[in-house]
């Protein structure tokens, strides 16, 4: 079994911004405490995760002191749930409480750092992770995707084919497809996540974004969290800052930002 600093070490090698998901966490809801005076229990967790279990099983203990967690995603993290979704939780908030919405595709790192996939519990050999993003790719590099809306008996994994369409050269040319594709997928979940939000009346002051790629390990490692953006909303005047900065120096110094 890994130690937890040997884990991160590991995760680090592909993801060097990366820390562990309850360490993240915790940062988090003491800058939020710190910030806004709203103590854990007045945040409405709302997550755009992949379906997969193995975020069930490694997510941060500590994301259960806030109220939640609503679910927006499915295969790979994209807001499946669109705006019906957006607008139910939207009406759960706490009173004069906010919300977070952390948002990020998956991808899997091995305690021994192969890039992609993990061993499961119960397991002996490394399977796929994300799955989903993966049998995406093989499809897109053997150009068995074509244009077009996605299957009904399919749908998710279809848009998530369609997202990888038109930057098949770029997957293609990088030294990690993979890698490259859960990037491009990041990248679309951040701009639905925002025109969700663009579209949907949420009564809260504050909305906080938390965008990353979320790094699953082994089960003795836990998951990790490598950031993209941490906005925050004041939802009255329309103002957004960047918190990520802030959140960074609650975090050891060992994480370095890219
Ligand atoms: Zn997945």
């Amino acid at each position: 079994m890994p130690s937890a600093a040997d884990a991160l070490a590991v995760v680090q090698q592909h993801y060097p911004d990366a820390d562990p998901t309850d360490l993240q966490t915790g940062a988090l809801l003491d800058l939020l405490q710190e910030a806004f005076g709203l103590p854990p229990s007045q945040w409405l967790l709302a997550d755009s995760l992949c379906a997969d279990e193995v975020n069930s099983l490694e997510y941060p203990p500590r994301a259960s002191q806030m109220v939640g967690v609503f679910h927006l995603g499915g295969l790979d993290g994209f807001p499946h749930a669109g705006l019906t979704g957006m607008a139910a939780f939207g009406g759960h908030v706490p009173d004069g409480g906010g919300v977070v919405i952390y948002h990020a595709p998956h991808i899997g790192v091995s305690s021994d750092g192969q890039l992609g996939g993990i061993r499961r519990i119960g397991q002996e050999r490394v399977t796929a992770c994300c799955g989903a993003a993966r049998a995406a790719v093989t499809r897109l590099l053997s150009d068995a995707i074509v244009a077009g809306d996605p299957s009904p008996l399919d749908y998710q994994q279809g848009t998530i084919e369609q997202i990888l369409l038109p930057y098949a050269t770029r997957i293609r040319s990088a030294s990690a497809p993979l890698k490259e594709a859960t990037e491009v997928i990041a990248d679309a979940i951040t701009e639905r996540i925002d025109t969700l939000v663009e579209q949907t009346k949420i009564p809260a002051r504050w909305l906080i974004r938390f965008g990353a790629i979320l790094i699953n390990g082994d089960p003795a490692m836990g998951s990790f969290s490598a950031p993209r953006r941490l906005l925050c909303t004041d939802l009255v005047t329309g103002e957004t800052s960047d918190l990520l900065p802030a959140l960074r120096g609650r975090l050891p110094a060992r994480s370095v930002p890219t």
